[in-house]
């Protein structure tokens, strides 16, 4: 199947009342754990990278992987999304590329650390609505600022200091005509999110039920929403690892966001750690071991499993049959003639 638009994905899931998890890669094992996951649960996929992976792979390595699994699973409805695009310039250079959705954040000015004004927001996120439309491309905004850093990216914090008011959730989307929203509820990027088993407080779901209500019809992202599982962080640090004590979103608050309008919910930190501990135990267990594939594979069946896992919990298994994909062109004619709108 070739790759196409994560609106479409997203507007299916919304149909269907699920979750579309979105994970983020950077290389071949990654790709093959994320489409052999998507197989075995029959789910749609949407597979992301940062602008570090882009970096890392030097873009055509990770495009053309993207382009041999589409080849490969030709039954999986796939998109190929720009993951905190920081600039009109980065998301462009995507869609050049061939990505099939980006995320400009314009919470942060082009730095990726410094939270910006509404206004700038509004700004340079409308501006990459506009260039990615027109190609059919996908779009999705951040208001308020999440917490944490990933691959050099984010303001730091809790994720509490700058909560997304609802208010201006609507105005912003008003504005800019975003396909999709990722909002700050508190949840922020990396390993360590909680210093404690978070509660139903925690999160601040009351305002993304808020959010939701006065924004129906907008796709809800939630970012930093690995859940840190114990067992996970378990292997690394039996096999010579030092995480220090951390917890994650409990997937049933990932549930409620998605019985609550969130399409999209981003994962990394708990593949990142499945990876690890899996290429740990190897290096322990067998150390005479030297060719890369006797860890890498298993390092690739530790990520296909917790993948699978949440593209089950999410709701999204099953689901890879139920449409056809639409063409870019066609997005890009059904936007201009309004016929898809936030
Ligand atoms: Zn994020």
């Amino acid at each position: 199947m070739p790759l196409v638009s994560m609106r479409q994905l997203l507007d299916e899931a919304a149909k269907g009342g699920y979750g579309v998890g979105a994970f983020n890669v950077n290389n071949m094992e990654q790709i093959q754990a994320i489409m052999e996951a998507a197989r075995e649960t029959k789910s749609p996929a949407i597979v992301q990278a940062s602008r570090g992976a882009r970096a890392y792979s030097q873009d055509n390595f990770l495009y053309h992987l993207m382009l041999a699994a589409a080849e490969l699973y030709p039954e999986i409805p796939m998109a190929l999304h720009q993951d905190h695009g920081n600039s009109p310039e980065t998301c462009k250079s995507a869609i050049d590329l061939g990505f099939t959705s980006v995320m400009m954040d314009g919470s942060l000015m082009s730095d990726g650390k410094t939270p910006s004004s509404f206004e700038y927001n509004v700004q340079v996120t409308r501006e990459v609505v506009e260039l990615a439309h027109a190609k059919g491309v996908t779009v999705e905004g951040e208001i308020g600022v999440l917490g944490g850093i990933e691959d050099g990216h984010g303001a730091g914090g809790t994720g509490l200091e700058h909560v997304t008011d609802p208010e201006q959730a609507v105005e912003f989307v008003e504005k800019t005509g975003v396909d999709a929203l990722a909002i700050a509820i508190g949840t922020s990027h990396g390993a360590y999110k909680f210093s404690q088993k978070p509660t139903g407080e925690t999160l601040k779901m009351d305002i993304l039920i808020e959010i939701h209500r006065r924004l129906p019809r907008t796709h809800l992202v939630m970012h930093g929403s690995s859940s840190v599982p114990q067992d996970l962080q378990d292997v690394i640090n039996k096999y010579g690892g030092k995480l220090r004590p951390t917890w994650g979103v409990p997937v049933e608050e990932i549930q409620l966001g998605i019985r609550n309008g969130v399409r999209k919910v981003n994962v990394d930190t708990d593949n990142r750690l499945a990876m690890t501990g899996a290429i740990r135990k190897v290096l322990w267990e067998t150390p005479e071991k030297f060719d890369p594939r006797d860890y890498n594979k298993p390092a690739r069946d530790a990520m296909q499993k917790v993948v699978a896992l949440r593209m089950t919990q999410f709701g999204q298994a099953g689901h890879a049959g139920d449409y056809k994909p639409v063409p870019l062109a066609e997005m890009a004619k059904r936007y201009a003639e309004e016929t898809v709108s936030v």
